[in-house]
């Protein structure tokens, strides 16, 4: 069975991939598959825009506070079919906001400048600033874009906070970011305008 949606404390998750450009060190796929109670979140394949759909219709989703797109890999590889049910959720239940977990990568992902995209669509963006140093961005989440990747999720970042109300950057506390990268991460994101949240580190991105 498909783990397409699933819930996780008040919030529902959609699932929509398995493929991600980044291979981080701290990955729960990597550690973790019976997480959250399913059996896994691993997809045995891609679900199309209508089963995506499909699955969300059997939740009675006027009783969440938002739905998520998140999962066992990186949602923007799944960019068109994401914003296609977004859309739908949209027309359908106007209030019910769509927040997306994101490694910031969907530019290099699409070979194009995403972010407006995600107008009218996604409410909510946490991206996964995860560290304030490039290097240690490349050997932490080892993108397969190399060095382009982390000036690529800033800059995906600043542009989606011009289309999305609320575009939040992430990292994961103590003991994996100690306080004083907690404080450069701090600092980075008050200079690029952006807001911070320590997220703990059990969470998927
Ligand atoms: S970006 Fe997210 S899904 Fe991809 S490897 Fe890193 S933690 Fe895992």
């Amino acid at each position: 069975m498909m783990n397409i949606v699933y819930q996780v404390k008040d919030a529902l998750y959609v699932n929509l991939t398995n493929r991600c450009p980044c291979a981080c060190r701290f990955c729960l796929r990597n550690n973790a598959p019976g997480v959250y109670g399913s059996d896994s979140l691993w997809l045995e394949r891609e679900p199309t825009v209508q089963e995506a759909m499909d699955a969300l219709a059997k939740w009675p989703l006027e009783k969440y506070p938002e739905v998520v797109f998140c999962g066992y890999g990186e949602p923007t590889e799944r960019l068109d079919a994401l914003l296609e049910i977004g859309r739908w959720l949209k027309a359908n239940h106007p209030m019910l906001p769509i927040r997306v977990n994101t490694n910031g990568l969907a530019d290099l992902i699409a070979g194009q400048p995403t972010a407006p995209r995600f107008a009218g669509i996604v409410d909510r963006l946490s991206v996964s600033l995860n560290c304030a140093d490039a290097e240690e961005y490349l050997d932490l989440c080892r993108p397969k874009f190399g060095k382009a990747a982390y000036p690529a999720m800033l800059k995906f970042a600043q542009e989606a906070a011009r289309y999305v109300p609320d575009v939040v950057m992430t990292i994961v506390g103590a003991p994996v970011t100690p306080p004083e990268k907690q404080a450069a991460c701090r600092a980075l994101c008050d200079r690029l305008g952006l807001r911070l949240r320590i997220r703990p580190f059990e969470r998927i991105q």
